[in-house]
């Protein structure tokens, strides 16, 4: 990790703080391209806008995908003030970024935590109906 890497993960703990100042859980993110400019900046706001899905991460690789070509979204580094959840990660993986960088781990993040407050998975059921289920997706992928 670069002191041009710190500075930014600096940046992403500031963004944090301001999502907590203003009544949302205290993650921020930002995108910076290859030289370390930054592309843009988010703040969790799953508060405010009553928004599960409105972490930061999540907002950036939504507008990389959006906004960047594949080989500019590449070649940006996602700066956060926390390991991307696997939400969040699963947005990362399909938008394309280059690289990330994050500051507290999850594991980390777990011990500021009250005890028993992690997220579990509902109970899934499945595979079934393949003939079916199939018919609309064969050959889309070719
Ligand atoms: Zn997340």
């Amino acid at each position: 990790m670069t002191h041009q890497d710190e500075e930014l993960l600096r940046r992403a703990i500031e963004l944090a703080a301001r999502a907590r100042a203003g009544g949302n859980p205290p993650f921020g993110s930002l995108l910076a391209g290859p030289d370390g400019a930054i592309l843009a900046e988010e703040h969790n706001t799953s508060i405010t806008d009553r928004d599960i899905t409105a972490h930061p991460e999540l907002k950036l690789a939504r507008w990389a995908a959006r906004e960047l070509d594949p080989a500019t979204a590449a070649a940006t580094t996602m700066y956060t003030s926390c390991q991307p959840c696997g939400m969040c990660a699963g947005a990362i993986a399909r938008s394309g970024l280059g690289r990330v960088v994050y500051a507290l781990s999850g594991e980390q993040l777990d011990t500021l935590k009250p005890p028993g407050s992690a997220f579990t998975d509902a109970p899934a059921e499945g595979p079934a109906l393949f003939d079916e289920a199939r018919v609309p997706v064969e050959g889309y992928y070719l």
